[in-house]
């Protein structure tokens, strides 16, 4: 019998492998290359430029934790959000379910939308929402020449090469910083600290050349690299945990605690 797989490799040694039972789309878009799969375990797949984006039975994992983390952790309102990159819709409709009034999502690429609002209507949802809108633009530019002042900016972006390397700059930091209220929160997906020490890195220090109190946490992601990763808080102001919290499929009250326990070897690349 014939099996086909799609793999993702972490190093010239390791990879992991999806058993697919077919491949839904493969395109070249200006800027990458965006791939779909069917796989047997964790139903549709999205790869950009053969790295995992997000699949439909785990990505709750990753959009409860950018967004439900830091919007619980401090006392920002739910009213405006800006979102950088997160094309797939996932992190605007999690924002969305949290009652944020106004969410702006700035995605570079208009073929990872349209991908996802054919193939993940529900996690796309945020995109038919009259209370989300979607720009298609440099999420650098944007947030450089943007008026708006922001309660929450999220960086749900793709490893820091090609187009999402600025994303990770002190320059687009302090862009950040401008953008945001007075005690405002930003929050981007820093990487596998175990694979990708240099994306956890240049966040935690780009984000402290900026702001007061920089934050690391980590999470459990199975289709990610090492399975463990990373995700870097920037602030002016301490955590003040919000009293009530909502509970999703993987955050609770223990993660909202726990998840800023760090190991040893993850201290030591922030520091
Ligand atoms: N959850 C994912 C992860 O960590 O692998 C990220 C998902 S989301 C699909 C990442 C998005 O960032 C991609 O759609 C990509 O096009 C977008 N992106 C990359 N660089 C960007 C930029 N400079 N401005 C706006 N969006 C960008």
């Amino acid at each position: 019998m014939i099996e086909n797989w799609f793999s993702e490799r972490y190093s010239d040694n390791l990879q992991l492998s999806f058993r697919i039972k077919d491949q839904l789309l493969s395109v070249k878009t200006d800027f990458q290359r965006i791939d779909l799969f069917e796989t047997y375990d964790f139903g549709k797949l999205l790869t950009i430029d053969g790295t995992v984006q997000l699949t439909e039975y785990d990505e709750y994992i990753y959009h409860e934790m950018i967004t439900m983390l830091p919007f619980f952790s401090f006392r920002i309102k739910p009213d405006s959000a800006l979102v950088i990159g997160g094309g797939d819709g996932g992190t605007a409709s999690s924002l969305l379910k949290l009652g944020f009034k106004k969410v702006t999502n700035v995605e570079i690429d208009s073929q990872v939308v349209d991908v996802s609002k054919e193939y993940f209507p529900e996690i796309s949802s945020a995109f038919s929402s009259d209370r989300c809108t979607l720009i298609i633009d440099d999420g650098i530019e944007y947030v450089k020449k943007t008026k708006e002042k922001y309660d929450i900016i999220i960086v749900d972006s793709t490893d820091p090469e090609g187009p999402a390397e600025g994303l990770f700059s002190k320059s687009f930091y302090s862009s950040i910083h401008k953008a945001l209220k007075k005690g405002g929160v930003m929050v981007t997906q820093s990487g596998s600290p175990f694979y990708q020490p240099k994306a956890l890195k240049l966040a935690t220090s780009g984000i402290r050349s900026v702001f007061s109190e920089v934050l690391t946490y980590c999470a459990f992601i199975p289709t990610y690299p090492s399975g463990f990763w990373s995700f870097t808080i920037g602030s002016d102001l301490p955590i003040s945990r919000k009293e009530k919290i909502k509970r999703g499929k993987y955050f609770n009250e223990e993660i909202l605690r726990g998840a800023f326990l760090l190991p040893e070897f993850v201290r030591k690349i922030m520091s």
